[in-house]
């Protein structure tokens, strides 16, 4: 009975094991295929993937904060994504060989409305999850099939040097001072807002300053629902929350690891229960 699983740490707090867990039972695999998750410290996270690689029964893992480069790191095979990102979300062991892929790429761009094409996008932040963003985002469709030519991406981070540098890397601008109304799409992939943090305090963008034109993003989710994306959706902007990109991304992670299309129906229920 092929597993999977979600590691990180700590791990408690994952909608992933539900998520999944919905999804293989929408594709009438509950029976063969289980999906639960794994708190692993980093100093074990070696080991255990290793251990796990060799196991028969393990078909892969989601890999979540803080180990998405040691898992990079630790792979036979890289997909370009996962490569040039620097981060693997999911890994599949095959024969016993470890292959990293990213999925937050696609899955930021699957969760895109159609509405983004040509804009201009300002991502925030430059970590690991501002550089798939980044990446998808200059390269479109290529990434994943979704129907998008590469956008012009304007990077801003709160140590500005990191964008500089992520935005050379990976095809984007940097930007120290955004004009917000200059953007048709607007992601935020700092963590900004995960411990109820003010996005209009730290991150530069202005309550008042969203426009009905705009896509806006937040990559953050939590229990309660995000300043940054009620402030937008209040001056009517489209806006996208974490748990459709959370869904997104472990959508194609499924789809690697069974081959199969998952429900995202199934999903989303799952996830925002
Ligand atoms: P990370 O590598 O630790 O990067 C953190 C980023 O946030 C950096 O750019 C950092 O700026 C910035 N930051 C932190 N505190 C800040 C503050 N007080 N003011 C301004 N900027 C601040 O984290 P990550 O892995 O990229 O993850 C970022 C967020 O995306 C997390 O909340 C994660 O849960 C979320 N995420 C969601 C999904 C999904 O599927 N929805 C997938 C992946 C990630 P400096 O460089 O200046 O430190």
């Amino acid at each position: 009975m092929p597993s999977l699983a979600v590691i990180g740490h700590p791990v408690a707090h994952s909608r992933s094991p539900d998520m999944q867990t919905a999804a293989l039972a929408e594709l009438g695999l509950a029976g063969e295929w289980t999906y639960g998750a794994l708190d692993v410290a980093p100093a074990d996270f070696e080991a255990t993937v290793a251990e796990l690689a060799a196991a028969e029964d393990y078909a892969g893992v989601n890999v979540t904060v803080p180990h998405k480069a040691a898992a990079l790191a630790m792979a036979d095979e890289k997909s370009a994504a996962a490569a040039t990102i620097g981060a693997a979300n999911t890994l599949s062991f095959r024969d016993g060989r470890i292959v990293a892929d990213n999925t937050d790429a696609g899955g930021l761009l699957r969760a895109l409305p159609g509405s983004v094409r040509g804009r201009r996008a300002l991502v925030l932040g430059a970590g690991g999850a501002a550089r798939a963003v980044i990446w998808a985002l200059a390269r479109g469709g290529a990434v994943v099939d979704v129907d998008l030519e590469p956008v012009p991406v304007h990077v801003w981070n709160r140590t500005m040097e990191r964008a500089e540098r992520v935005a050379a890397e990976l095809g984007g601008n940097p930007e120290p001072a955004p004009r917000q109304s200059a953007y048709g799409l607007i992601v935020n992939a700092t963590t900004v807002g995960l411990r109820g943090e003010d996005p209009f305090e730290l991150l530069p963008l202005d309550r008042q300053s969203f426009d009905p034109e705009q896509v806006v993003v937040d990559m953050v989710y939590t229990e309660a629902p995000s300043a940054l994306l009620g402030a937008a959706a209040a001056a009517g902007a489209t806006v996208v929350d974490g748990l459709e990109m959370l869904v997104q991304q472990g959508a194609l992670s499924l789809r690697i690891w069974t081959g199969e299309e998952p429900s995202l129906e199934a999903m989303r229920t799952a996830v925002r229960r």
